[in-house]
Parts: C-alpha cells; structure tokens; sequence
C-alpha cells in the first residue's frame, strides 16, 4: 500500500473526521441491500466506486463516494491510500463451528482410505471426538485457544462471525461454550453472534435415544440458555440417522418461542426435507443444502430463507456433490456463504470460502462477495449495522493487494488482506495485527 501524501489542508468549510480511505482503486460497497438481502441477478450488483473514498467517525461511516467529493467535504489526521487496492466490507462468515479443543487430523487418512462422515461419527470419532475434547477443556483454555483462532480470521480479512456452540452437548458444556462466545465478542475487535447447538450430535449417554434428548434440550435446556443470553440463534443438525425432521422441527419451534430465531443444517448428506422444515418454522436461513428438492427451494423462495451455502464442507468431507448455488440464484433464494471452520473443516480464511463458491459452485466473484458481506449479514440479522460500506453503518472494512475485484476467487491461497478496519479502528495493518 502507498503511503498517503500530505495535502495542504483546507479546514474551513471541512468536517475532520476520524479516518479515510482515499483512492481506492475499486470501492466495492454492496450498497443497497440493507433492507432485504440480494437475490438473483441483483447478486452482481457490487456497486463499486472506481477511485472511491471511504470517511469514518465515532466508528462509523459517513461518507463512501468518489475520493473528489469525500475529500473536498472531509479531513482527517489519518488516511489510507487504497490506491493499488480493492476495498471491500469486511468479511462475514454466516457459519462457523467456532468452539472447539483438540483437532482431528489423523481423520484425513481415514477419508483418503473412503470412510465417511457418518462411519467415522458411528465409530466414536468426528463430532463426538471433539466433544470429549472440549467437555475436558477448562473455559480459560477454550478462551485461549478461541482468541487465537479469531486472530487468525482477523488477518484473513473477517469481522464478523456467526459462532456455534455444539461440542458440548452437556447443559454445563454448552453454556462454557456459548459464554466463550459472548466473551470474545465483549473483547473484540471480531463480532461473534452466537448460535446455540446443542442438537450437533446425540451424545453418547443419549445414543438410540435423539427424540429423548431433543426433549431434554426443549425443557430442560432452553429456559437456562435464553435466561442467561448466550444465544440468539437456535441450529440444529437436521440429518438422517441424527435428528430427523420431527424432532428438527419440536426443537427449532420450542427455540422459537423463547427467541430464538431457527437456522438449520438441511439436506446436506440426504435429501431429507431440510429446505422444506426451514421455510416452514420461518427460520433465517437453511445451511449446507447440497440435497435440497426443488420443492424445498422454492419454498425457501416462499418464506423468505436464506440459503447459507459452505463449499469447504464438501471438500473437506471429499464429497463429489456440491451445493447447487445456480438454482438457489435462478429461483431469487438469497446466498450468503460461511466457512464451516470446524474440526472436520478447519478452514480460516473467507478468500478461499470465495474461490471455493466460483470454482465449485459456479458463483461468479460478484456473487460471492455479495454473499460474504450483504447477504451474510442478513443470514446473521444484522444487515442494518453491517455488510456493505454505507453512511450509517459500522466502519468494518477490509483492504486487499489487489485492483480487480474477482481476484476474490481467482486467487487460491495467499493472503491478499492488507489492512482490516473494525468499528472505524485499524486492527490489521500490512498483513498484521495492529
Ligand atoms: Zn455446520
């Protein structure tokens, strides 16, 4: 990045402000979606601003237009040339599976070798591995471990984060989680919303008993989770073999009625009515989708749901089958994308999620942007705050080494993140912690 060159300052008729961004060679600002997430072609509307310029004050945005116009009504002691760079809103990622000990790496072996996700989830591995894991971790270390792993999303250009609970699968061990989540956002500077997971798995003291645990979760569970306001969203893992659709749905209903807007895991091994489940209980998005029926898409379309498509997930799980992202975009379902970052899918960096939703997806980089910032922050319900670079909105910016925006997804690896604004203050500078 270049350094900024002094100007003579003409104060008189100018409003300092904290920081801008001058020069950007593309100003991508998602503008526009506030109200409602994009859909179809409006999936490409990017809105950018060739040599644009961004003003932020008190952490906010107040002006995003051509760097002509913002710097002749704007001054400020601080200022980024964005000239040989893109400038995007800082990345969302609608899906993570944040809260985790241990890791699970001798898994990839047992892939390789052809074992699936449900063989080795069947054989005490997979999910239930990591529960063991993080039910032994003390809440400090699971602290720790989680703020390095936000670190890492920082750099990678993220800030702001949907963070499951769903490795505990005991009422004590979920509340650790979900408090390590809350923790972390009260820290900063990454936004982490949490989502409540205690139906991740049935855990082995319930095995051949789901409906039993999902019971226990609705009456005994639900009530401590929401008077202790850890969660604001309510997920479950709508599979065959795990929960199926009934108990899916008694748990997302029972969430729902204490506040806990439902997202779900749908259709992602089978096509199971997952799509269908999460228009009907009107939840915020259904997440995974590579089974979904064409029934249930267009009953997304009907509801109003967001499909959150993860194609790390099937890459990790070496799947041949991928999320159909062209029939969500032709039918006007909104997109938004998330990482997945999971044991099973360790995967921090939101520019590979992107070049994983063109290459295997079939997204084009203007849809994928768009459904790692707008879009991913209604599947989150905080697009009023977050997910494009308007006036109003928090100053959450990412700064990349690039002039071409579709070098998101072009580029496979490499981090391009230059600099990371959070809440209008500079948390990544050339690549690196501020
Ligand atoms: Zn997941």
């Amino acid at each position: 990045m270049r350094k900024p060159q002094k100007e003579n300052r003409c104060a008189l008729s100018k409003t300092e402000v904290d920081l801008i961004i001058e020069h950007a060679h593309q100003l991508i600002t998602a503008k526009g979606f506030t109200q409602r997430p994009a859909g179809g072609p409006e999936m490409e509307e990017l809105g950018i601003i060739n040599d644009g310029a961004v003003a932020i004050l008190n952490e906010r945005i107040v002006a995003a237009s051509k760097t002509d116009d913002v710097l002749s009504k704007y001054d400020a002691g601080k200022r980024i040339d964005a000239a040989d760079n893109i400038v995007t809103p800082g990345f969302i990622d609608a899906h993570t599976h944040f809260v985790f000990a241990g890791s699970r790496e001798s898994e990839l072996e047992q892939k390789i070798k052809g074992a699936s996700y449900l063989e080795i989830l069947r054989k005490g591995g997979g999910i239930l591995r990591t529960v063991r894991d993080t039910r032994a971790a003390s809440k400090e270390d699971l602290l720790q471990t989680c703020r390095e792993r936000a670190k890492s999303l920082l750099v990678h250009g993220t800030t702001t984060i949907e963070a499951k609970s769903g490795y505990g699968l005991s009422l004590q061990d979920e509340i650790k989680s979900l408090e390590v989540i809350n923790s972390l956002n009260n820290e900063g500077p990454l936004t982490l919303i949490p989502t409540f997971l205690g139906a991740h798995a049935i855990p082995p003291e319930f095995d051949g008993r789901g409906g039993e645990y999902i019971d226990l979760i609705i009456t005994g569970w639900l009530p401590k989770i929401t008077e202790r306001h850890i969660a604001h969203f309510c997920d479950v893992f709508c599979e065959k073999g795990v929960f199926e659709i009934d108990e899916s749905r008694r748990l997302l209903l029972a969430g729902k009625r204490v506040g806990l807007m439902p997202r779900v895991h749908a259709d992602e091994l089978y096509s199971l009515g997952g799509a269908e489940l999460a228009a009907e209980v009107g939840a915020i998005s259904a997440d995974h989708l590579l089974y979904a029926s064409d029934l249930g898409v267009e009953r997304m379309k009907q509801a109003g749901v967001i499909a959150t498509l993860l194609p790390a997930a099937p890459l990790t799980l070496m799947l041949d089958r991928y999320a159909d992202a062209r029939k969500f975009i032709a039918y006007g379902v909104p997109v938004a994308l998330g990482s997945d970052l999971s044991p099973s899918c360790w995967i921090e960096d939101e520019q590979l999620v992107i070049a994983l939703a063109c290459y295997k997806l079939k997204m084009t980089p203007a849809e994928a942007i768009m459904a790692a910032t707008i879009n991913a922050a209604h599947s989150i319900q905080n697009a009023q705050e977050i997910g494009s670079i308007e006036i109003g909105k928090k100053a959450d910016i990412t700064i990349l080494n690039a002039k071409d925006y579709r070098f998101l997804g072009y580029r496979l690896g490499g981090n391009m993140v230059d600099t990371v604004i959070k809440n209008g203050r500079v948390v990544v500078d050339d690549g690196h912690l501020a």
